[in-house]
């Protein structure tokens, strides 16, 4: 299903143009309009899905291999020194476009640091009851 009032649908399927540097049958991956370091890409599926909840599973299924390709591709032909995949899922999360997608972020030698948090601590306690309340929605 594509969504008519969905950015993300009109990008992927050509309605709106992007920098394009993937095109398959199910995805379009494209330079984020705003990036957070030189490179920043999307993988946008071509149908409309909400977010990974939503996600066809076989079209799921092949997100990470497309993010390996291109993370590769952005070592070799950027000379990024890694790069982070961010997939944020909710308002709570930082998602602001509600069409599934996964970040790239280049990440260079000395570049600012990013998609980082303070540790916190957790005893055994703790642990089991999340555990346990984890295991309770599977
Ligand atoms: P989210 O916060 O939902 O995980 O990420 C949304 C991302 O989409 C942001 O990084 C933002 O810069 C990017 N973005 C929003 N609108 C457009 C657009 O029209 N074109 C492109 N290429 N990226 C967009
Ligand atoms: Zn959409």
């Amino acid at each position: 299903m594509v969504k008519d009032d969905c950015i993300f649908c009109k990008i992927a399927n050509g309605g709106i143009p992007a920098s394009t540097l993937y095109e398959d049958d199910n995805f379009r991956v494209v330079l984020d309009a705003g990036p957070a370091s030189k490179g920043h890409a999307l993988i946008l599926p071509k149908q409309h899905y909400e977010d990974v909840c939503e996600l066809d599973e076989a079209v799921g299924s092949k997100v990470l291999g497309l993010a390996a390709k291109i993370g590769r591709a952005m070592k070799s032909g950027l000379g990024c020194a890694g790069f982070n995949l961010v997939q944020n899922n909710g308002e709570a999360a930082g998602q602001t476009v509600y069409h599934f997608h996964m970040h790239i972020i280049p990440r260079y030698e000395n570049g600012p640091a990013m998609v980082s948090w303070e540790p916190g601590t957790i005893d055994a306690e703790d642990a089991e009851k999340i555990v346990q309340a984890i295991k309770a929605g599977l």
